[in-house]
């Protein structure tokens, strides 16, 4: 018997038939004497719903009321999916955030948790009871409602589940776990049976959006081992089935399988490159060039200068698309004081990157994925690595083709790989 966290994303309560389908899973888990605490988003679509109502109002919302309106949405689900349960007979008690007293700072709609008080929710375990937790919200010092930002009810499960101990924390969406890439672009993507930790937080940190970067922070942090597990099987599916399936975050010091040397590739879109060229190389030009992009709260990604000719330099960065033009407008401004010949900019390229824990203990990987690259005629504009992690920046036209010839190349199709 164990303790476990089950957390239903906003399609997996999409609709009362869904929600119905959640309380059938519980009750299964339930039966088969598991104590469980349910943390649920809102019905898919309604965050934005209410975000958008706000902003009819107000076209700057104000933080702590936006966190008022934004929060309404797992209020309903707690109801609904407690009086699912009780309907099939399932005690069940609904709580909000601030009822459980998840804790937060005050930074209204991305808040941090700072504690939970797990002791109602230990009294009702106790009690047999099912508690079903609002997830996305917490409160603050002063009583205030906050919210955690977009896609927190991963964290709240996340949390609570550290809190509680629990065996397992398991996120239930509308994907059935991690795959090796988008399967929208490489068809042949498949599902992970583990990932570690690190692995996950820089496919996130690339766009691969199945939890919420935090989440597998919290997860990391505490070693809650957590689960991504599809919500769209029969709620009667066989438990041992169920408990297996999906993709489970590991801690990589626990894994003892070898591990694959590269889990997965991951790619960011909308990145934008710019250049500044014929800097002299002196003393404090990176910090000329970068300073100003971190006041304006840029974020930098990969940064290259290169080695000087005749004394002068071109520094190169990238920053999230959308960021280009004010980067741009920055540079341009102060393009005289560092005596920069010129500034140039392309906003159509991309980021693909391989991903994979095995790559510290094996050599060769880099070149291969050049080599691979360049059979296709893909020229790589630039280059970044980590001991887990090789990223290349191209054009945004060879994305797909970049990523479907790595995975291919690397067997990532292969189970064995
Ligand atoms: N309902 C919130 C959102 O849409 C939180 C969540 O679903 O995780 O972002
Ligand atoms: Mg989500």
């Amino acid at each position: 018997m164990a303790l476990i966290v089950q957390k239903y994303g906003g399609t997996s309560v999409g609709s009362v038939e869904r929600i119905q389908a959640v309380a059938r899973r519980v009750a299964k888990w339930r039966r088969h004497g598991h104590d469980v605490v349910v943390v649920v988003s809102a019905m898919s679509g309604e965050t934005n719903r209410l975000i958008a109502l706000a902003k009819s109002i107000q076209a700057d919302p104000d933080p702590r009321e936006l966190d008022v309106i934004a929060s309404t949405g797992e209020q309903v689900t707690i109801g609904l999916a407690s009086m699912a349960l009780l309907e099939l007979g399932v005690r069940a008690r609904s709580y909000t955030g601030a009822q459980v007293r998840v804790l937060t700072d005050d930074a209204h709609t991305k808040a941090r948790i700072l504690a939970i008080d797990e002791e109602r929710l230990r009294a009702d375990l106790q009690a047999g009871i099912v508690p079903v937790v609002a997830g996305f919200q917490g409160v603050e010092r002063d009583g205030s409602i906050t919210t955690l930002g977009r896609g927190g009810s991963d964290t709240t499960g996340v949390a609570l589940a550290a809190a509680l101990h629990a065996d397992e924390c398991q996120i239930y969406t509308d994907v059935d776990g991690v795959y090796t890439t988008d399967p929208r672009i490489e068809p042949q993507a498949r599902r992970l049976k583990t990932i570690t930790v690190e692995e996950m937080l820089e496919m996130a940190s690339l766009g691969s959006k199945v939890l919420q970067i935090r989440s597998v922070e919290f997860a990391g942090k505490y070693r809650v081992p957590l689960r991504v597990i599809s919500s769209l099987t029969d709620p009667d599916l066989p438990i041992e089935e169920e408990a297996n399936s999906g993709t489970l975050i590991t801690f990589e010091e626990d894994e003892n399988m070898e591990q694959a040397i590269i889990s997965g590739i991951a790619f960011a879109r909308d990145e934008a490159k710019l250049t500044v060229m014929g800097v002299p190389d002196r003393p404090g030009i990176a910090y000329a060039i970068l300073g100003p992009i971190a006041d304006a709260k840029i974020d930098v990604d990969m940064i290259i200068q290169n080695a000087s000719v005749d004394g002068n330099t071109d520094f190169s960065f990238t920053v999230p698309r959308g960021d280009f033009a004010k980067a741009t407008a920055i540079l341009e401004t102060v393009k005289e004081h560092m005596s920069a010949r010129a500034i140039v900019g392309d906003n159509r390229i991309c980021k693909v990157s391989m991903v994979g824990v095995g790559m510290r203990s094996h050599v060769g990987i880099a070149s291969k994925m050049f080599r691979t690259l360049a059979e296709e005629g893909i020229n790589i504009q630039m280059i970044s690595t980590s001991e887990i992690k090789i990223s290349v920046v191209v054009d945004e036209k060879y994305l797909e083709l970049a990523v479907r010839v790595l995975h291919k190349a690397f067997d990532l199709d292969q189970e064995s790989a």
